[in-house]
């Protein structure tokens, strides 16, 4: 085993060799790795989100981001938002 820094957060955790050489062992977990394919790497806070969608809709806001509106949605619902105010 070798320690290595996770490219995300920074951690320190430990990986096989033979996973570097696949490409792998760059994330200390699954949830790094996650987040380090998003698109967007600074998601708006949920009160930005917010604050974004009483003045704009889905689609307005994921322009914005480069992403489309069903992504906004997805946001909201990962901040467990109530999608019914919003238009
Ligand atoms: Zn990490």
């Amino acid at each position: 085993m070798i320690t290595r820094q996770c490219l995300l957060c920074s951690k320190g955790f430990l990986t096989y060799p033979c996973r570097l050489r696949r490409g792998d062992g760059k994330y200390c977990s699954s949830t790094c790795a996650d987040k380090s394919r998003r698109k967007v790497k600074e998601r708006p806070t949920k009160d930005e989100l917010v604050a974004l969608l009483d003045y704009h809709t889905f689609a307005e806001t994921g322009k914005m981001f480069g992403v489309t509106g069903r992504t906004i949605k997805n946001w909201a619902k990962s901040y467990d938002l109530d999608l019914t105010i919003f238009c």
